[in-house]
C-alpha cells in the first residue's frame, strides 16, 4: 500500500510548434508513437501541447501564421488518431503557470549553458539570426523545460532534435530539487525505435524535414501531391541507369521506406520482394530503377495517409468543436500546472500568503522584541479558535 502511494504517476507530454501543418517527419518522429501509447493505455495522464508561445519566439511578426496553424496542428492530431477523451490537447499560451515557472528556471541556467545547445545553435544558423537573436528564442529550451516539468512528465516521445531539450529539463529539475527540495520529476525522452524515424530527411535530401525549410510531405497532402513530391525526390546521385549498382544509405527514398514500409505493403504493392532488406539488396546489386522504387514509396505513403486524410475531412467540417477541445484541454492542463506550480512556490518559500507558520514566526519575533509576551499568548489563543 505504502509503495503504491509513492508510485510516481506515468505522464506523457509532447508538443509541436504551430508554424505549419504537420508532416510525415512529425508522424514517424513522434505522432505515430503518441497514438500507440494512447491506445496501449499505460499512462496515468497524457498531454499534447500546441507550442504557440514558443513558435512566436522566432515569428513575432507573423502572428497570423501562428494563429492559423494552431487549428491546422489540432486538425492533424485528431486526423492522426489522437483521441481527446484520452489525451489532453492544450495551447501553451493559455497556461500562464508555464511562464511563471520559466522565470524561476531562468535563474538556474547560465547563458553559456544555453548557448551550448546544439539544436538551438543549428536552428539559429538556419534562420540566419546572427546578431539579432530574439531573447525568447535563445531561451526557449528553458520555457520548454517548464512545459515538460509543469506536468510531472515522465516520458517525452520525440525526434532526436529534442534530446538536448529533454536533457536541459532534466538538469533544471535536478538543480531545482537540490536547491529547494523535491518538486519536479526528471523526464526521459522516448526516441523512435527505428533509426530512420529519429530525424527524417527532407524531400530535398537535407538532413531534416522541417516546416521552416519547405521540404515536407504533409499529412494533409492529397494523393496527387504526394505522387508529385515523391517523383521529384532526391535519390542516389550515382545511380544513373537502372542496371547500375545503387546506394541505399543516405538515400532519402530508402530512408522513408525504412520509416514507413511494412512487409504487408510489399505483399500488396511490390510482391516481387518479401521485405525491405530484399529490395535493398537488389537495388545495391543493380537492376532496380528509381522510378519503380518511388512508385512503391508513393503507394506506401498514400496507404498510410488515406485514413488520416479521411478523418481530417470530417474534422474540417467541425472547426468550432476543435476549438472547444483545445479550450477544455487548456482548462484541464492549467489545473494540473497550477498544482505543481503551487508546490514549487512553497519549496521556494514564495508562498507568502499561504504560509501561516512563517507569518506566525515573524509576528512572534516582533512581539518578543516589543516585550509583549502576553499579547503574544492572547494572539496564539485567538489563532487556535
Ligand atoms: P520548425 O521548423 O518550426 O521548428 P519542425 O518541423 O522542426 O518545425 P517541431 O514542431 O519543431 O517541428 O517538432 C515537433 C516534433 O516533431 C518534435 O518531437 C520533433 O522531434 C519531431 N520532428 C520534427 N521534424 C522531424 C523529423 N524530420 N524527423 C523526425 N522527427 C521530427
Ligand atoms: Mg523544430
Amino acid at each position: 500500500m505504502e509503495n503504491e502511494e509513492k508510485k510516481i504517476p506515468q505522464v506523457m507530454l509532447t508538443g509541436d510548434r504551430p508554424t505549419g501543418r504537420l508532416h510525415i517527419g512529425h508522424y514517424v518522429g513522434s505522432l505515430r508513437r503518441r497514438v500507440e501509447l494512447q491506445n496501449q493505455g499505460g499512462f496515468d495522464e497524457m498531454y499534447i501541447m500546441i507550442a504557440d508561445t514558443q513558435a512566436l519566439t522566432d515569428n513575432a511578426g507573423n502572428v497570423t501564421k501562428i494563429r492559423d496553424n494552431v487549428l491546422e496542428v489540432a486538425l492533424d492530431y485528431l486526423s492522426a488518431g489522437i483521441d481527446p477523451n484520452k489525451v489532453t490537447i492544450f495551447v501553451q499560451s493559455r497556461v500562464p503557470e508555464l511562464f511563471e515557472l520559466t522565470c524561476y528556471f531562468m535563474d538556474l541556467v547560465t547563458v553559456a549553458r544555453l548557448e551550448r545547445n546544439p539544436t538551438v545553435k543549428n536552428e539559429l544558423k538556419m534562420r540566419g539570426f546572427e546578431e539579432s537573436i530574439p531573447v525568447g528564442f535563445q531561451c526557449y529550451p528553458i520555457s520548454q523545460a517548464a512545459d515538460i516539468l509543469a506536468f510531472g512528465t515522465t516520458i517525452v516521445p520525440a525526434g532526436e532534435d529534442q534530446e538536448p531539450m529533454v536533457e536541459q529539463a532534466q538538469e533544471i529539475a535536478h538543480k531545482f530539487n537540490s536547491l529547494y527540495g523535491e518538486v519536479f520529476v526528471e523526464p526521459k525522452i522516448m526516441l523512435p525505435e527505428n533509426e530512420a524515424s529519429r530525424r527524417l530527411p527532407g524531400t530535398d535530401g537535407k538532413a531534416k524535414m522541417s516546416k521552416s525549410l519547405g521540404n515536407c510531405i504533409y499529412l494533409s497532402d492529397d494523393e496527387a501531391t504526394v505522387n508529385k513530391k515523391v517523383k521529384s525526390m532526391f535519390t542516389d546521385q550515382t545511380h544513373l541507369r537502372a542496371e547500375d549498382p545503387g546506394h541505399t544509405e543516405n538515400n532519402p527514398v530508402f530512408i522513408y521506406l525504412e520509416a514507413f514500409a511494412t512487409d504487408d505493403h510489399f505483399k500488396r504493392f511490390y510482391p516481387e520482394f518479401p521485405n525491405l532488406a530484399a529490395l535493398e539488396a537488389a537495388y545495391r546489386k543493380g537492376g532496380i530503377g528509381d522510378v519503380r522504387v518511388k512508385q512503391f514509396l508513393a503507394a506506401v505513403l498514400n496507404d498510410t495517409l488515406n485514413p488520416i486524410r479521411a478523418r481530417r475531412h470530417e474534422w474540417e467540417n467541425k472547426v468550432a468543436d476543435v476549438y472547444q477541445i483545445l479550450e477544455q484541454g487548456s482548462i484541464k492542463a492549467e489545473a494540473k500546472a497550477k498544482e505543481v506550480t503551487i508546490r514549487a512556490r512553497r519549496a521556494m518559500q514564495i508562498d507568502y500568503f499561504e504560509n501561516r507558520k512563517n507569518i506566525e514566526k515573524q509576528q512572534k519575533a516582533y512581539l518578543k522584541a516589543h516585550k509583549q509576551e502576553e499579547a503574544y499568548q492572547a494572539y496564539l489563543a485567538k489563532q487556535k479558535h
